[in-house]
């Protein structure tokens, strides 16, 4: 029927329950699609990002739902949950493998060390390196322990494919990297052989990565537009490669800016963010709409929680609406 469809996604991980920085993201997603083609809307969906299941508090996932529905940002379908589409994301990393995108690797956390201080590399603390490579082309009589993409040679290839490229507007691949464009931080690039390399796919764990299962289930999702927040940027020309490797359309992309506490640190669970609290949600609505830069209500003390979310509604469209 409305072949210019809006399909985005609020993706949280239930490692904690949701806190003033996700909540920016969360308002923002729920608003881009409600604010598509002129306030009409597009669909907006929830997706428990359970995959790395060591991490997930239980109860977390159903404390997030809860967090959201008093908000009144309500998903147009029921969730959907990482932990049981396993085999969806097998079948992705089938594909890969049979067009040679994808290889087993057998090196440990030591071994890629130990390649990167053979070639000379100085050693840095907390730096996570680029995987040297070493089983790009075959494990010799090693065992697997993970699957990797092969990004080198894909964005090789991809450098090589001209007239591929010129079909997207969003993207494009070079020898030396990738460049996009994001809805709010402009032009964008990155050297995704150099700075990460072959990344993993599935884990020494057995656990499927996160940019796998992301960019699995945006595809099978039909999600047109991801909205998250800034702290997620870099993770996209990792999953522009992949789509481009699976053959599924890459969604536009913006990345909300981040709430810092008062050390100058991104809020996270990790770092101890408060949760949100449930007994004024129009309050902690309004914190993340001025992190969004959206206006602040006429008389905040009238307002009901729906007529909020309408305002910004329609403020959303001329702030970030012009480039979608
Ligand atoms: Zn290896």
């Amino acid at each position: 029927m409305n072949t210019a469809s809006y399909v985005g996604r609020f993706a949280p991980s239930p490692t904690g329950p949701l806190h003033a920085g996700s909540l920016v993201a969360a308002l923002a997603s729920w608003l881009d699609a409600r604010a598509w083609n002129a306030g009409r809307g597009g669909r907006w969906l929830v997706r428990i990002e359970d995959v790395d299941t060591p991490r997930c508090v239980p109860g977390a996932a159903e404390r997030i739902l809860a967090q959201l529905a008093a908000c009144g940002l309500l998903p147009d379908a029921p969730p959907l949950w990482q932990s049981h589409r396993g085999a969806l994301y097998q079948q992705a990393l089938d594909q890969l493998v049979d067009s040679n995108l994808a290889y087993p690797c057998a090196c440990s956390r030591k071994d890629i060390e130990m390649a990167h201080a053979a070639a000379g590399h100085a050693h840095q603390r907390h730096i996570e390196r680029p995987y040297p490579g070493t089983c790009r082309h075959g494990l010799r009589g090693r065992t697997a322990r993970s699957w990797r993409f092969a990004t080198t040679d894909f964005m090789k290839k991809q450098a090589q494919t001209l007239t591929h490229q010129a079909q997207h507007a969003s993207f494009s691949i070079a020898p030396d990297g990738l460049r996009w464009t994001d809805r709010r931080l402009g032009p964008q690039q990155q050297d995704v052989a150099r700075s990460v390399g072959d990344f993993v796919l599935l884990r020494a764990d057995g656990l499927w990565a996160y940019q796998l299962a992301v960019v699995v289930d945006d595809a099978a999702q039909g999600i047109t537009h991801v909205v998250r927040g800034e702290d997620l940027a870099d993770n996209t020309p990792r999953q522009i490669l992949l789509q481009q490797a699976l053959q599924q359309p890459t969604p536009r992309y913006l990345h909300t800016p981040l709430v810092r506490g008062a050390d100058g640190e991104k809020l996270s669970k990790q770092h101890g963010a408060a949760p949100l609290m449930l007994d004024n949600p129009l309050q902690a609505l309004q914190t993340a709409a001025q992190v969004l830069g959206l206006p602040a209500l006429v008389h905040p003390d009238n307002t009901r929680l729906g007529d909020a979310l309408s305002q910004w509604v329609k403020a959303w469209m001329p702030l970030y609406n012009r480039a979608l």
